[in-house]
C-alpha cells in the first residue's frame, strides 16, 4: 500500500516507517523537522520526504489523495517543549490534527491519529482505561493545554467518525522509548543515559517516587500498524504501552547500574525544573485490556532490555559526536 506518516521523521515516526517499508509498503513522509530529523529517515530506502508542516492545507491534500491511508503522528510533544512553547503546542496540535482529519474525510482515507496518555490528566488512579474520566487541571498550568489540546484532536476525530462514518481510529501512548529519542525536549530515559554515560549527576524531579510504564518502540510501531490495516476498528480508542511500573529514582539507579558509571542522582524540585506550579503525575499506568482483546497486543520488551538498546544508541552517537 501506498501511506503517509505525518511527523515520520520524528523518533516514533521514523520507526513506523521503518517498518511499514520492511512490510513492503511504499511510505510518503510529511515532517516539518520541527522536533524531527532527517537523519531519522535518509538510511530507509524508497521513502519520500515532504519538509512542509502539516498546517500547510495544500500540501496535506495532495499527499492524502496519493495514498491509501494515514498515520498522524504530527505534533508538539515533550514536557520541555510544550511548557516552553505553549501557543505553538496548542495550535499545531489542533489545527494540524484537523487539517489532516478534514483532507482524508474528503477522500475517505482510512486515519489513525496517535494521542497520548496525557489526555487522562492527573487521575487518581494508578492504571487507566480507556472510558475512565479524565481529570485535567486548571488552566493557567501549562501542562494541561497540552493535554487539553490532544483532547480536543480526539473529540473532533470522534465527531467526524459519528456525523460522517470518517473511518479513523485514536491511540493513546504511554511513554514509549527506544532508539533515537533525544532528551532534548524532556524525556526521561535518553536524559538519564547521556547523563549517565557523561558521569554526570542524574536530575531525578521532585521526589523520584512517581512511576511509568515505559514501553519499546520496536514493541508499538507492529501495533500501530495492525490497528489502522486491519480495518475493523474505526470510532474506536485504544491505549498502547507496557504494563511494567518503575519508579523514577528506581529507574536512575537502574541506568547508573547498567551503563557502570559514577553519576550520583540529584533530586530537583519541580519549579526548578519545569517553572512555578508545574503537577506532575504521581502514577500512569495503560490497561492494555482493549488492545490486547483487539489484536492480541503483548509487549514484548523488558525495561533492561529497552535500557540496554537505548545505552548502546547513545553511546555511539556521543562517540560520533566526540
Ligand atoms: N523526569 C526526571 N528527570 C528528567 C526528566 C524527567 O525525573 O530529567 C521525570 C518527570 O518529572 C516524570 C518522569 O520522569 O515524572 C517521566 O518524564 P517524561 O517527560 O519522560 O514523561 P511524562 O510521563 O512526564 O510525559
Amino acid at each position: 500500500m501506498k501511506l503517509l506518516v505525518t511527523g515520520g521523521a520524528g523518533f516514533i515516526g521514523s520507526h513506523l516507517c521503518e517498518y511499514l517499508v520492511s512490510q513492503g509498503h511504499e511510505v510518503f513522509v510529511l515532517d516539518d523537522l520541527s522536533t524531527g530529523r532527517y537523519e531519522n529517515i535518509e538510511h530507509i530506502p524508497g521513502i519520500t520526504c515532504i519538509i512542509d508542516s502539516t498546517l500547510n492545507q495544500d500540501i496535506v491534500r495532495d499527499l492524502v489523495r496519493e495514498v491509501h491511508a494515514v498515520f498522524h503522528l504530527a505534533a508538539t510533544v515533550g514536557v520541555q517543549l510544550v511548557v516552553s512553547q505553549p501557543v505553538q503546542t496548542i495550535i499545531n496540535n489542533i489545527r494540524g490534527t484537523e487539517t489532516v482529519l478534514q483532507e482524508t474525510c474528503r477522500y475517505r482515507r482510512p486515519l489513525l491519529i496517535t494521542s497520548t496518555s496525557e489526555v487522562y490528566g492527573k487521575g487518581v488512579r494508578e492504571v487507566f482505561h480507556e472510558n475512565d474520566d479524565r481529570v485535567i487541571g486548571p488552566t493557567n498550568l501549562t501542562r494541561w493545554g497540552y493535554a487539553a489540546s490532544k483532547a480536543v484532536d480526539e473529540f473532533l476525530a470522534l465527531a467526524y467518525w459519528k456525523e460522517k462514518r470518517h473511518p479513523v481510529v485514536i491511540v493513546r501512548l504511554f511513554n514509549t522509548v527506544g532508539p533515537r529519542q533525544t532528551g532534548r525536549y524532556g524525556m526521561v530515559i535518553p536524559r538519564f543515559v547521556e547523563q549517565a554515560l557523561r558521569n554526570e549527576p542524574l536530575t531525578v524531579y521532585g521526589d523520584g517516587k512517581q512511576t511509568r510504564c515505559f514501553a519499546y518502540v520496536g514493541d508499538v510501531v507492529p501495533a500501530l500498524t495492525e490497528l489502522l490495516l486491519r480495518g475493523n476498528f474505526y470510532g474506536e480508542v485504544f491505549n498502547l504501552g507496557n504494563s511494567e511500573s518503575v519508579s523514577i529514582e528506581a529507574l536512575a539507579r537502574r541506568v547508573i547500574a547498567r551503563t557502570g558509571s559514577s553519576s550520583t542522582i540529584v533530586f530537583v524540585p519541580y519549579d526548578q525544573a519545569y517553572g512555578e506550579g508545574y503537577e506532575d503525575l504521581r502514577h500512569r499506568a495503560p490497561s492494555l485490556e482493549k488492545i490486547h482483546a483487539a489484536i492480541g497486543y503483548q509487549p514484548k520488551t523488558s525495561l533492561d532490555q529497552i535500557l540496554d538498546t537505548v545505552i548502546a544508541d547513545i553511546r555511539t552517537r556521543l562517540s560520533r559526536r566526540g
